[in-house]
């Protein structure tokens, strides 16, 4: 690599479609930008001067100018149960981002991080003890999924926004690298296999629904009443109610044609009990037409220190506790027999803190 100079900028921010700009200013032939998108994006290059077809001056010129990595591996563990690999990169500015790798049988899906840190802080999620420091730009958000595939060796075939920070609070970066990924001529991964997941920012997945990006969307309801959610999510920084954020989904999934999550994090004897239940199927029912997809994917709550640091000095808060096993299974069933197609999430690398809700230390 050529040496680094500080007026470098990081290429991968640059928008794709303006690309072709920077190359003719720099008086080359506008045919060129797709060329280096090739390179970039779908061959995954790490080093300009490796891109054989480009004429030697301009790749000088774009290594002179730009980089292509930002951030650093500076921590790596994998999961002795199931293959998960959790990644730690270091930022230019020495914050740490976290990205999981999650094989399957058949996909190899990343999970991925928005912000450093999370504004949102939800009493149950890791992520949200680690103090927002700031937005990821949409160079770094790609980036993660490239490094996460020259380091495993593998093409990656599914992305999922759920890794460190609320997406949509980082919009024009989140959109930014949304269409990058799903861009036959850079990624190409399937709309189908990209999930976006958020705890409910209303106007914003409103917005979202009319960019036509056709990927998921997952909705973090965990409650299907306000009150509950209000225990596990500040009311105060996300003021939304529950039936808004349902209709904000289905909003979305029928202009974008895609299924709608709605995700449902179990926690033993806050919302887990049959009348809950019943009303979180009602509330379905009122909401949701014959013709909408939907899925409910439970997840059993993952413990995590950051519970217990917000127990300190509320002694009288109930504390967050996992499920019982059965009460998993009793609840898919409770849900299946009233048609409502129900999964459970199973953790993934739960040994390395890599499940849901575990990204923050
Ligand atoms: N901010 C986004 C995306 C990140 S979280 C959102 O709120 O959706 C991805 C999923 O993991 C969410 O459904 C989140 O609620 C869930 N999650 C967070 N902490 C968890 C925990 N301790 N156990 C199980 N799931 C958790």
């Amino acid at each position: 690599m050529t040496k680094e100079t500080g007026a470098k900028k990081f290429f991968l921010d640059i928008e794709p479609d303006g690309i072709e700009k920077l190359i003719v200013a720099a008086g080359h032939d506008a045919y060129r930008a797709a060329q280096i998108v090739t390179w970039v994006y779908q061959k995954q290059c790490d080093d300009f001067s490796t891109c054989t077809n480009i004429p030697a001056d301009l790749r000088t010129y774009l290594s002179q100018h730009y980089y292509l990595r930002s951030m650093t591996i500076a921590g790596k563990k994998m999961s002795a149960i199931d293959g998960t690999v959790r990644y730690e990169f270091k930022t230019r500015d020495n914050l740490s981002v976290f990205a999981v790798f999650l094989p399957t049988r058949d996909r190899r899906t990343v999970c991925i991080s928005s912000q450093v840190g999370c504004p949102i802080q939800c009493r149950f999620c890791a992520s949200g003890a680690v103090k927002m420091k700031r937005n990821l730009t949409r160079g770094e958000i790609v980036e993660q999924v490239l490094a996460l595939s020259k380091d495993t060796g593998q093409r990656i075939t599914g992305v999922l926004f759920m890794g460190m920070g609320e997406p949509l609070l980082n919009y024009n970066a989140v959109v930014s690298s949304v269409r990058s990924l799903t861009d036959f001529h850079q990624f190409g991964i399937g709309r189908r296999h990209i999930t976006l997941s958020t705890v409910g920012i209303v106007p914003l997945i409103r917005r979202l629904a009319e960019e036509q990006l056709g990927v998921r969307l997952a909705l973090s309801l965990h409650a299907p009443d306000d009150d509950v959610r209000r225990t596990l999510i500040s009311e105060r920084v996300v003021p939304f109610r529950i039936v808004d954020i349902l209709e904000a989904g289905l909003f979305y999934s029928r202009k974008n044609k895609t299924r709608l999550t709605l995700e449902y994090i179990v926690f033993d004897g806050v919302n887990d009990d049959m009348k809950t239940m019943k009303s979180f199927v009602d509330l379905i029912a009122r909401h949701v037409h014959p013709t909408d997809l939907l899925q409910v994917n439970l997840i059993a709550y993952n413990d995590t220190v950051h519970d217990s640091m917000h127990m300190e000095g509320s002694k009288t808060r109930l504390r967050l506790a996992p499920p019982r096993r059965e009460t998993m299974e009793h609840i898919k069933n409770f849900l299946i027999k009233r048609d409502i197609l129900a999964i459970i999430r199973e953790p993934k690398g739960a040994d390395i803190e890599a499940a849901c809700g575990q990204l923050g230390f």
